[in-house]
């Protein structure tokens, strides 16, 4: 998101003009295009800062370049603030309300009288402090003497960047309440003038050729050299060091989620596993002296070896279908936000007795998004629509069917319980309560659920990359022509289709030939393209068995020899790093075993955590003898509310797998199943195909 051809950092200032000499402590702005960095500039007052921004902006839009546009005061207020002055989360609406009620020109500026009256909203003690004026100010205390503040001092940010000052102090060295209060109507205009060109970071996705970023140059930057004026320096010094990131190193410092009180740019953000440790070298060494590995054992094993390898990313909601959820995300918006009707028909206050009523019609309506702006007066009803926010004097509805209206009245027949017809506020989700947890594969719902309370991006996983390699002389690619001997390469479509049907990203790395040195170089570019690597074939101990004979040699490689049919050993190893499964080359085994095995560790390694298939009791319609030792996966499928299974258990037979909707599961032991019996049914639904 992050390519900008032109920087330019902008020092606010909150005072009024002073004189045309240069001075320290006033606005200065410089640009930087192509890593060039223009003279500094000294605007002596708003008006004139905000005829240079729209001259800069005209000309950038104009000409095709992305600017990233730094100002050096909060975006955001405290949480809280925002929704008591605006009665939305919304930082920008209160970035307009601002911009309704400052009142500024070069000489003279409201912003003392402002935050009085601010403050008399909260009884005239805080949040604001500091009068600069010699007159008072009734509600605007000027020393901390009384001070009582309802929201908390500093934004979850400036606990973290010392040495700031809070946005409440408007007056006094080094504060910022007057900047913020003056700022902020400024960056709104330019805003509201070139909408749908500007976004305001990290209220916004970045998707506009325009971004407005708050960045301190003090948080980062030391003294200036002699002769120079200390913010002439600091613009030039964070405007040059902007343009002088990477791509991905812009992208990382603007990657945070603060969507009430805003970020500071450059302040690191404490996120679940950005970075995440490799795989430790031993993570598939079986403990010693194990044979045979039961199914259950094995799994165990992975489950607490493996952990999440993928970074994260923010994405707009948008993009963010089949996503995992990175961190937890809280609700910036209760859902509903405000009690409104469920049905259309007429609202009053409950509760009404039993038997029949009539109650006086009043004028006009309320509807979904077009609210009824004066109180009901108590007996008299008010049409309704559904979705519409209840009027003051209201909290019941009754249903329009059951009503009839007559000569400025309606009729219709008790009880009614209060409430009754209605949705409470907050009645689905509450506002700062979890919407859903880190780790979670974003539905359709939940993309609806999301959005209903407010959240515009989230921050994800990248997508697993799961590269696919098929193994074995015998193999020629569908299409081709096959000699006496070769057969085609069954399980690389199978594989990649599973891979992206599992929620992974997969990588197609082709065949390679049992020859040591190539499967050698495939496995070198696998893991350079790939997070995980899917081998088939070629994983027994025989001598044409190259994949584990490699991992073997690389050091850290394990044949798990798993006690389940259908399956052979199973090659687990890391190369390079990468986590490599050697499935076996049978199409049936490597299905099984893929969504036995591979598909809970690939998940635990996206992000998603361990995810075990949900199974079914149910009865069979097939009789089966089984030897204790291994566990079973019979293709199956459900017909007239019972298991049936494949007619063959032979693991070269691929269509018994088209044929299969799932798999049955017979534990290890022995077994005698007759039918009606029950048995354990696991659809392909359940591994996430
Ligand atoms: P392997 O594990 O290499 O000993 O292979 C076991 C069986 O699976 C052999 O019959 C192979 O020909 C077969 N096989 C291996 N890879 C594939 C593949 N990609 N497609 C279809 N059959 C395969
Ligand atoms: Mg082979």
């Amino acid at each position: 998101m992050s390519t900008f051809q032109t920087f330019a950092m902008v020092d606010w200032s909150g005072g009024n003009d002073t004189g045309p000499t240069p001075r320290k402590d006033a606005i200065w702005a410089c640009i930087v295009r192509n890593s060039k960095a223009l003279e500094p500039e000294y605007l002596r007052n708003r008006l004139v800062a905000k005829q240079w921004l729209d001259t800069l902006i005209r000309a950038e839009l104009k000409a095709g370049r992305r600017l990233f546009l730094g100002f050096d005061f909060p975006f955001g207020y405290p949480s809280g603030f925002a929704r008591a002055i605006t009665g939305t989360d919304d930082p920008l609406a209160l970035w307009d309300w601002f911009d309704r009620h400052v009142e500024d020109s070069p000489q003279t500026n409201n912003r003392f009288d402002l935050a009085g009256r601010v403050n008399l909203q909260f009884g005239g003690r805080g949040p604001f402090w500091m009068n600069g004026l010699r007159r008072d100010i009734v509600g605007l205390p000027r020393t901390k003497t009384g001070y009582s503040n309802p929201f908390p001092d500093r934004r979850v940010v400036e606990t973290l960047a010392k040495g700031s000052f809070t946005c409440w102090q408007m007056a006094g060295a080094g504060a910022v309440g007057g900047q913020v209060m003056m700022g902020l109507p400024v960056l709104n205009r330019l805003r509201h003038r070139f909408a749908g060109q500007v976004a305001v970071w990290p209220f916004e996705p970045l998707e506009k050729p325009i971004a407005i970023v708050e960045i301190w140059p003090s948080l980062t930057l030391g003294k200036p050299p002699a002769g120079r004026i200390k913010d002439a320096w600091q613009v030039e010094q964070v405007a040059l060091t902007l343009s002088r990131l990477t791509e991905q190193e812009l992208d990382a410092q603007l990657n945070v989620s603060a969507a009430e009180e805003g970020w500071i740019l450059g302040v690191p953000q404490n996120k679940p596993n950005i970075a995440p440790p490799p795989l430790r070298n031993d993570c598939f060494a079986l403990p010693a002296g194990v044979e045979w590995t039961p199914v259950d054992e094995a799994l165990a094993y992975l489950r607490d070896k493996l952990h999440p390898i993928t970074s994260a990313e923010t994405v707009s909601l948008t993009k963010a279908s089949e996503r995992i959820l990175a961190e937890d995300v809280i609700a910036q918006r209760s859902n509903p936000p405000q009690p409104n009707t469920a049905v259309d028909g007429f609202g009053f206050a409950g509760p009404v007795p039993d038997g029949p009523q009539v109650m006086p019609l009043g004028d006009g309506r309320a509807a979904a998004g077009i609210p009824f702006e004066a109180d009901v007066p108590k007996g008299r009803a008010l049409r309704v629509l559904t979705g519409a926010a209840l009027p003051d004097g209201v909290d019941t509805v009754i249903l329009e069917e059951d009503v009839t209206v007559e000569d400025g009245h309606i009729a219709f027949h008790g009880p009614l319980k209060k409430g009754a017809n209605t949705r409470r506020a907050g009645e689905d989700v509450v506002a700062g309560d979890m919407a859903l947890p880190a780790g979670r594969r974003l539905t359709p719902a939940d993309l609806a659920l999301l959005s209903a309370v407010g959240i515009a991006e989230v921050n994800v996983r990248k997508p697993l990359r799961v590269a696919v390699v098929s193994t074995g002389d015998e193999l020629v690619e569908a299409g081709e022509s096959a000699a006496p001997g070769q057969i085609f390469d069954a399980n690389r479509p199978m594989l990649l289709s599973l891979a992206h049907r599992m929620g992974f990203e997969p990588v197609d790395m082709g065949r390679v030939a049992d020859n040591r040195e190539a499967l050698r170089d495939r496995l070198d570019q696998a893991a350079k393209q790939a997070d995980v690597i899917l081998t088939s074939g070629g994983a027994s101990a025989g001598d044409e068995d190259h994949v584990s004979a490699l991992l073997r040699q690389a050091g850290a490689m394990q044949h798990w020899r798993i006690a389940l049919k259908p399956g052979r050993p199973l090659a687990l190893g890391l190369w390079s790093g990468v986590p490599v499964f050697g499935l076996p080359g049978n199409p049936v085994a490597a299905m099984v075993c893929t969504l036995i095995f591979a598909r809970p560790a690939l998940g635990l390694m996206a992000g998603e955590g361990w995810a075990e298939p949900q199974g079914f009791e149910v009865p069979a319609a097939f009789e089966k003898r089984k030897k204790p030792g291994r566990r079973e996966y019979l293709r199956a499928r459900m017909r007239d509310g019972r298991a049936e299974v494949f007619h063959s258990e032979g693991s070269g037979r691929i269509s018994g797998l088209c044929w299969a909707e799932g798999l049955v599961e017979i534990e290890d032991g022995e077994r005698h199943i007759k039918p009606g019996d029950v048995v354990r049914f696991l659809p392909f639904g359940s591994f996430g195909l």
